[in-house]
């Protein structure tokens, strides 16, 4: 783009290393940065010593609902939210900083992580497009990411209605619980606050 500041460029820049780096793909970088394609690629290449994956990005609410995903998803969005309320970030901001922290909670527990950023960040726009939302689970209290006129009022979490094939492992089973419950943001309260005033 013409006129760009060489400062706000190198702002972009240093955006779509860090989202490289965490793994998303190029319709993310595409949206969220002012850089040209070429450059994107360029950028990616130099980091991930690849050309990126083709194809067309997930576009579907279904597979937030499937119970690993769900558990997830939850996860993330209960950070975002966190941020969103409780520092200034916004967007792409509360986005990274949320995702960061939902990989040292996944990699604290041992387990993979089933949410790359690309993932999160398209679920963050099915929320801004009010196709999904926060329900708050009637026997556990947390809050899980649930379809947005799906009805509430007797909503059951993954957690506390196992499908009888989730949870293999109980290691999984122990860190998915702490999802949606205030204990594990407020217990990650002091590194979120270390991470938002990082930069
Ligand atoms: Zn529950």
């Amino acid at each position: 783009m013409k006129n760009k500041s060489i400062i706000e460029e190198a702002e972009d820049i240093q955006r779509a290393a860090e989202m490289v780096r965490l793994g998303a793909r190029m319709q993310m970088l595409e949206a969220e940065t002012r850089l040209s394609r070429e450059r994107l690629l360029k950028i990616y290449k130099e980091i991930r010593g690849m050309s990126p994956p083709k194809g067309m990005l997930p576009f579907s609410t279904d597979w937030f609902m499937t119970w690993q995903p769900n558990v997830h998803a939850s996860l993330f969005m209960n950070f975002f939210n966190f941020f969103q309320q409780h520092t200034g970030l916004k967007g792409l901001d509360a986005i990274l900083k949320a995702y960061h922290l939902y990989l040292d909670h996944i990699e604290a527990e041992v387990i993979e992580p089933a949410l790359s950023l690309t993932r999160a960040w398209t679920l963050v726009r099915f929320f801004d497009a009010d196709l999904l939302h926060m329900a708050s689970c009637t026997t556990c209290g947390g809050h899980f990411v649930a379809h947005a006129y799906d009805p509430t009022h007797e909503f059951v979490c993954g957690l506390c209605n196992m499908p009888s094939r989730a949870g293999k492992t109980k290691r999984a089973t122990e860190a998915a619980r702490a999802t949606g419950t205030k204990r594990a943001v407020t217990a990650k309260r002091g590194k979120a606050k270390a991470l938002a005033t990082a930069d």
